[in-house]
């Protein structure tokens, strides 16, 4: 066969075409993604180069909606024949779906909400083009980075320095048969270090930026300088070997505050997986895709006062941002938790006109070849007051646990246990000590109710990652949260020995 691939201007025409085709099937509704993909990534060990890799994916996926069944078929190939074949690919199985009844949580109807028709364009902001920066001058960071500790004889407990550098830029095609037409392009960049100190059996570990896998956001290479990597390994490597003499975590029932990266994961883990509304409806029970929320859990008490979560896709350089979703709904900030109250679910058009609600515009699909989930965009813990300085003065005796290096939660995300890469006790209010392998391990209400402290804005800051791993077949997306150092009573905290 011969493929003879169309531009994607004059693809797009087709798709326009496709969805009037789309139409005349009789489906209650139909759309399109076309998305175009562009990564770019190096991972360094020591100063070389370990592996570099880029990639350009492209292709378009077709989601229709007959009597409450869903269909979705998806396809690399631009031509106007492979678009018509899509297209009655997805309307026959949600025709065959429907026939057998298996469309039924729609009840028959057309089971979302109709959105308004919306013709949009929308580029995130990317000062500096990563793709255009020559390669040794991009690498520049991480292979300084990472290379700090060659040749000095105090640093021969380094066992290793790893980093990585991660650029995406993806184009969005958006078209309905509402009459929608948005175009969304984004820039997602990130980079991390990693220090590996290793004496006999025991092994430390220390990362920058504050985070166990880097940190992405949304924008360019303007996201890497302001890291400032190189510039703060030495104090990395420090904390490392440091850590191969520091005393083990000791166990206990004791006051802890976490770092923002911490506050970040927990987050992440504990609460924004846990109020996807798909989950509490059932429908997406793989890879740990229960919830301890149900439709009556609105309105309750979850966290305590101190704590304010918010939903927002419109975030400025959050990793999960955008202006309209995978459906086609606009992006809202809102409310998860208010005032330690639980208030609202992240929702699809699907889910929510199953529970008489409004989608908040959550829904994104990984790439062209995935149908759509709900997905978390920028899930914040919303700051508090003061400075770590003040929270760590007014916490007594506690630990301050920093950088996570291992995690674990149920199904239900229920009962969790991280583990940190460091540790400092806090005495009487000041810092006195670092501690190796501390553990801690918690139930979600009890542990957010125990939630006294948040840090002011001038602590708050926007954490990424680009792997939040989701479905099944799994989807990785990229998340943001805001986050700041808070403090917690009354955890159960522990240590591993080597
Ligand atoms: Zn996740």
């Amino acid at each position: 066969m011969t493929y003879t691939p169309l531009t994607k201007h004059s693809f797009i025409n087709v798709l326009e075409h496709t969805i009037t085709y789309l139409k005349r099937q009789g489906v209650s509704y139909a759309d399109i993604r076309l998305e175009e993909c562009v990564s770019e990534g190096v991972m360094v060990r020591d100063g070389e180069i370990d592996r570099l890799w880029d990639k350009l994916d492209t292709g378009f996926g077709i989601r229709v909606l007959h009597k409450g069944a869903w269909g979705f078929a998806a396809s690399s190939l631009l031509t106007e024949t492979e678009a018509k074949r899509v297209a009655d690919d997805a309307v026959s199985q949600a025709k065959a779906i429907s026939q057998m009844g298996y469309g039924a949580r729609g009840k028959g109807q057309g089971a979302i909400h109709k959105n308004p028709p919306v013709k949009f364009k929308h580029k995130s902001p990317c000062h500096i083009d990563p793709f255009i920066i020559p390669i040794e001058e991009r690498l520049y960071p991480i292979l300084k980075a990472t290379s700090l500790h060659k040749n000095y004889r105090q640093y021969k407990k380094i066992h290793t320095i790893e980093g990585f550098m991660d650029f995406k830029k993806t184009h969005k095609t958006f078209l309905n048969t509402e009459g929608s037409f948005i175009k969304q392009e984004i820039f997602l960049s990130g980079a991390g270090i990693k220090v590996i100190a290793i004496d006999g059996r025991d092994v430390q570990v220390r990362s920058f930026p504050d985070s166990h896998n880097g940190i992405f956001r949304q924008g360019g290479y303007e996201r890497i300088i302001e890291m400032d990597i190189p510039e703060n390994t030495p104090r990395i490597i420090e904390e490392a070997l440091m850590l191969l003499k520091a005393d083990y975590c000791p166990s206990g029932v004791k006051t802890i505050i976490l770092g923002g990266s911490q506050v970040a994961l927990q987050i992440h883990e504990s609460i924004g997986h846990a109020v996807e509304l798909d989950r509490t409806m059932g429908m997406e029970v793989s890879l740990a895709g229960g919830t301890f929320l149900t439709a009556d859990s609105i309105g309750t008490k979850i966290c305590s006062d101190v704590v304010n979560i918010t939903a927002d896709p419109a975030i400025e350089g959050g990793a999960g941002s955008y202006i309209y979703d995978d459906e086609g709904t606009e992006a809202k900030r809102i409310d998860i938790v208010k005032n330690g109250r639980f208030v609202n679910f992240l929702s699809s058009r699907e889910t929510a006109k199953l529970s008489g609600m409004e989608s908040n515009g959550s829904v994104r699909a990984s790439g062209w070849s995935h149908i759509p989930l709900i997905r978390m965009s920028n899930i914040n813990l919303e700051s508090g007051e003061g400075n770590l300085g003040d929270l760590i003065a007014d916490a007594g005796d506690g630990i301050l646990l920093q950088t996570n290096k291992s995690w674990s939660i149920d199904t239900l995300r229920l009962n969790f246990q991280f583990g940190v890469e460091i540790g400092w006790e806090i005495k009487r209010g000041r810092i006195t000590r670092p501690l190796k392998n501390p553990v801690y391990s918690g139930i979600t209400p009890e542990f957010w109710k125990s939630c006294n402290a948040v840090c002011g804005r001038e602590e708050w800051k926007i954490y990424g990652l680009s792997n939040c791993g989701k479905g099944d077949p799994i989807q990785n997306i990229a998340v943001g949260h805001g986050a700041a150092p808070a403090r917690f009573n009354k955890v159960k905290v522990g240590t591993v020995k080597c």
